[in-house]
C-alpha cells in the first residue's frame, strides 16, 4: 500500500509516522517553494509536486491526482487545511479509484458550510447557538434576525475557518458596516459569500468531543478545552476540560450529543465536534471539522488511542484498535502549547528564519510535534505555527509543571516566537485554577505581563540567520 501525504510540516511527519508504522510506503511531496522540506526525511519517498504557490501545488487537485495515478499511489492523506475539506476532491479522488483518507464527501458537504450544518444539528436534537435558520442574504434579514436575537451578534462567513471570517455587532449600526465585510472575507478567503447570524455568547468556553469513526462504528474519544485563543484561533489546548472537571454528567451528555450529530451524517473518519459552553455548562454547537485537528494529540495522551493510525485503517476498511465505546478511557491530564513565528506581545505574526532551537533536557512526559530544522523559513503563505509542545502528566497540576520546564527548555532562534507568552499563561492563577474563558486574552491580558527585558527575549535574536544561510 502506497500512501501519498499532501501536506507540509508537523502533520505530514506525524501521517508519515503513522503510515510506516502500519508497513505502508509513505509518499511525501516536495515543491519548489521548499525543496528540503524536513518531512520528507520521514517518508520511505518523495515525489516533485510542482511549482510554488499553494494553487499550483498542495490546492491543485489534477496535479495531486496525476502524480498519485503516475506513482501508483492507492490512498491520499490530506493533513489539515488546503484539501482536507474538499468534497469535490474526494470526489476525484475516488472517481479515479483511489482511496481519501478521511471521512466520506456527503459528510464533509453537509457539516462543511455552518448554516448547513446548524441544520442538521437542530434535527438531530442538538442545542444549537440561537440565530439565523441558514444563510442570510441581505443586511435588512440580518437586522431582523438580530432584533429577535437580540444584539450583541455574531457574523459568520458559512465557509470560514482558522478563525476567519467572523466579526462582532454590538449594534444596529456595526451590522450594517460589518455585514459587506464579512461578505468580502468569505468570498475572497474561502469562495463563498454566504453568511450567518448568530447570538454572541459572552465568556463561552470552547469544548469540542473528538469522534471517531468508521463504516460500522461511531466512537467519541472525549473531550478537549480549547478556550486559549487569540483572534477566535487556538494557542492552548487541555485535555480532559478543567470546565467540565469533575462533572460527568455533562461530559457524558456533551460526548454523546456529538456522536449523534456524527450519526446523523453518517461519518466515518476522525472528526471533530465543536461546542460553545455557558456559565451554567449549557452548550451549543458550533461547527464540525471533518479531519485531523491540530490538537489531536492531547486526545491520543489521555486515551492511548492512535488517532491518525486509526484514521488511515478506518478509510481502508480494516478494523480498528477499539471495537467497543467502553474500551475507550480518559487517564490522566494533557496540555498542548501552540509554538508559532509571532510576537509575543502583539501576539502577530512574525515570520522568519529559523537559526537554530535547542530542546534542552525536556521533562519525563513531553512531546514536541515539529518540523524545523536550522534555516527553515516560516513565510506568511502558511500558518506561522513552528510546532506543538504537547504535556502529558497523572493530573493538571503535574501536566502544568511538565509544560513550564518544557517551556523554560525548549528555545528558538533566530525569529520571535510565544513561548514568552505560554510560560506568562501557565504561572498566570486564572489560568491555574482553570477559571477562564474564551475572552481569557482580552480580559486578563497576560500579554501584557510577558516580561520582553528578560534574557530569554534577547536569545530570540542570536544566530539570526538572512537569506535561509546559517552564519
Ligand atoms: P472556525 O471555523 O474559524 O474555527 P468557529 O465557528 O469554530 O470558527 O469559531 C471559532 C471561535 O470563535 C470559537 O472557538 C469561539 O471562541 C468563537 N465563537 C464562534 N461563535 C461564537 C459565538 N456565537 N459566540 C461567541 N464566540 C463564538
Ligand atoms: P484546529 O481546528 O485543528 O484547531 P485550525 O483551526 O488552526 O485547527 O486549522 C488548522 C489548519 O487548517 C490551519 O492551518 C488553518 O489555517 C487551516 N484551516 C482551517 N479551516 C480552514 C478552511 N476552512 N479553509 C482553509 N484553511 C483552513
Ligand atoms: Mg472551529
Amino acid at each position: 500500500m502506497r500512501v501519498l501525504i499532501i501536506n507540509r510540516g508537523e502533520i505530514a511527519i506525524r501521517i508519515a509516522k503513522a503510515v510506516n508504522e502500519l508497513g505502508f510506503t509513505s509518499v511525501g511531496v516536495w515543491t519548489d517553494n521548499e525543496p528540503k522540506a524536513f518531512h520528507l526525511s520521514y517518508c520511505k519517498e518523495w515525489l516533485r509536486l510542482e511549482g510554488s504557490s499553494n494553487s499550483e501545488t498542495y490546492l491543485n487537485q489534477d496535479k495531486i491526482i496525476s502524480l498519485a495515478k503516475e506513482n501508483n499511489i492507492q490512498a491520499i492523506h490530506p493533513g489539515y487545511g488546503f484539501l482536507a475539506e474538499n468534497s469535490g476532491f474526494v470526489r476525484k479522488v475516488e472517481k479515479e479509484g483511489l482511496i481519501f483518507i478521511g471521512p466520506n464527501a456527503e459528510a464533509i458537504d453537509l457539516m462543511g458550510d455552518k448554516a448547513k450544518s446548524k441544520k442538521i444539528a437542530k434535527d438531530a436534537d442538538v442545542p444549537t447557538i440561537p440565530g439565523s435558520v441558514g444563510e442570510v442574504p441581505t443586511i435588512d434579514e440580518a437586522i431582523s434576525v438580530s432584533n429577535e436575537i437580540g444584539y450583541p451578534v455574531l457574523l459568520k462567513a458559512v465557509a470560514g475557518g482558522g478563525g476567519k471570517g467572523m466579526r462582532v455587532c454590538f449594534n444596529e449600526d456595526e451590522l450594517k458596516t460589518n455585514f459587506p465585510a464579512v461578505q468580502r472575507e468569505g468570498q475572497s478567503s474561502f469562495g463563498n459569500p454566504g453568511l450567518l447570524v448568530e447570538k454572541y455568547i459572552q465568556n463561552p468556553r470552547h469544548i469540542e468531543v473528538q469522534i471517531l469513526a468508521d463504516k460500522n462504528n461511531i466512537f467519541h474519544v472525549y473531550e478537549r478545552e480549547c478556550s486559549v485563543q487569540r483572534r477566535h484561533q487556538k494557542i492552548i489546548e487541555e485535555a480532559p476540560s478543567a470546565f467540565i472537571g469533575n462533572d460527568q454528567d455533562v461530559r457524558e451528555n456533551i460526548c454523546k450529543t456529538a456522536v449523534r450529530l456524527a450519526e446523523a451524517v453518517n461519518y466515518d473518519s476522525a472528526g471533530t465536534v465543536e461546542f460553545i459552553m455557558d456559565e451554567d455548562k449549557s452548550f451549543y454547537f458550533l461547527e464540525m471539522n471533518t479531519r485531523i485537528q491540530v490538537e489531536h494529540p492531547i486526545t491520543e495522551e489521555t486515551t492511548g488511542i492512535d488517532l491518525l493510525r486509526n484514521m488511515i485503517k478506518s478509510a481502508l476498511g480494516q478494523k480498528m484498535d477499539i471495537s467497543s465505546q467502553e474500551e475507550i478511557t480518559q487517564k490522566g491530564h494533557s496540555i498542548e502549547c501552540r509554538i508559532c513565528a509571532e510576537d509575543p506581545v502583539s501576539m502577530l505574526p512574525a515570520p522568519g528564519v529559523v537559526s537554530g532551537f535547542d530542546l534542552g533536557a525536556m521533562p519525563q512526559g513531553i512531546r514536541f510535534d515539529h518540523c524545523i530544522y536550522p534555516g527553515i523559513e516560516i513565510t506568511p503563505d502558511f500558518d506561522p505555527m513552528i510546532g506543538k509542545l504537547i504535556s502529558f502528566g497523572i493530573n493538571r497540576d503535574v501536566a502544568i509543571d511538565k509544560m513550564k520546564e518544557a517551556l523554560n527548555q525548549l528555545s528558538i532562534y533566530g525569529l520571535k516566537n510565544n513561548i514568552l507568552l505560554h510560560k506568562t499563561i501557565l504561572d498566570e492563577e486564572n489560568f491555574l485554577k482553570g477559571n477562564y474563558s474564551t475572552k481569557y486574552i482580552e480580559v486578563v491580558k497576560p500579554q501584557e505581563k510577558v516580561n520582553i527585558s528578560s534574557d530569554d527575549y534577547e536569545e530570540i535574536f542570536t544566530n539570526v540567520v538572512i537569506s535561509g544561510e546559517l552564519k
